[in-house]
């Protein structure tokens, strides 16, 4: 049993989906969690209504990733409620999608600077005082385009991929100090993100993976909440796929 009791974790883009089903599990599992959202003030109220009903301290705060000084301001917020972050899950993400020749530079850059340099912000933030704590928890919510690549997402595929890379600079940085950095990847999910995809693409995927079926946002919570407990102690720089059994690398 995944045991998160009194530990602190902060969630980027925890009002919805995947982010919101990682900061119910991290809630069941024990800990307290602050997450930010970008709007969607109703559904960030929604989700602290469920991580207090769950009988732990929640904190919704309003923080565009995409801001160097709104992450400060995120982590912040979080020491000032919770005393202390050790879990710091990068989940906020978009997809912009184009063929690359209809692609403008606005989609291109939306996507990396939510993605990837949002991640950067947020663990910059963060790092300070998880080197003092000499412990903490970072994973980075990566994707299966960012492994095998996916045609109409080059923003999405690039930023994935820079997620890695920055999971492993991260992991060799910080692993002398008793912090871990892993990325979750999974494969497709059905969320807010991808129910817009048309039926024909989503009998594709389904066709394609072995599982034969989309993910569920708690069965990547699941994946996430293993690498924030002590049972991952030993597990650092690692992508865990949670996929189905699409990308099998
Ligand atoms: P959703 O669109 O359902 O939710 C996105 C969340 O991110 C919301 O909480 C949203 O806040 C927040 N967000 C978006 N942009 C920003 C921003 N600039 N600043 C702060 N918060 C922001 O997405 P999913 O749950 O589907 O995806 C979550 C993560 O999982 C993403 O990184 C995505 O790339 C990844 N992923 C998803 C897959 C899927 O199949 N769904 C597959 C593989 C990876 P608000 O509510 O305020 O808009």
């Amino acid at each position: 049993m995944i045991d998160l009791s009194g530990k602190s974790a902060v969630v980027t883009g925890g009002s919805r989906g995947i982010g919101r089903a990682i900061v119910l599990r991290f809630a069941e599992q024990g800990a307290d969690v602050a997450f930010s959202y970008r709007g969607n003030e109703a559904a960030a109220l929604d989700t602290v209504g469920e991580v207090e009903r769950l009988g732990r301290r929640g904190l919704a705060h309003q923080a565009d990733v995409t801001d160097p000084a709104a992450a400060e301001g995120l982590i912040a917020a979080a020491l000032a409620a919770f005393g202390k972050v050790d879990i710091l899950v990068n989940n906020a993400g978009i997809t912009r999608d184009d063929l690359i020749m209809r692609m403008s530079i606005d989609a291109w850059r939306d996507v990396l600077e939510t993605n990837l340099f949002g991640a950067f912000y947020a663990i910059k933030a963060v790092m300070r005082p998880m080197l003092k704590a000499r412990s903490g928890r970072i994973i980075n919510i990566t994707s299966v385009s960012g492994q095998a690549g996916n045609a109409g997402q080059a923003n999405y595929s690039s930023a994935k991929a820079g997620l890695i890379g920055l999971t492993r600079a991260t992991a060799r940085e910080v692993a002398s100090r008793g912090i871990t950095a892993n990325a979750v990847a999974p494969g497709f999910v059905l969320t807010e993100l991808t129910e817009t995809l048309p039926e024909p693409i989503q009998a594709n995927i389904r066709s394609a993976t072995p599982l034969g079926r989309f993910g569920t946002a708690d069965e990547v919570a699941a994946a996430v909440a293993f690498l924030a407990s002590d049972e991952a102690s030993y597990i650092t720089g690692h992508v865990l796929a949670v996929d189905g059994g699409l990308v099998m690398m």
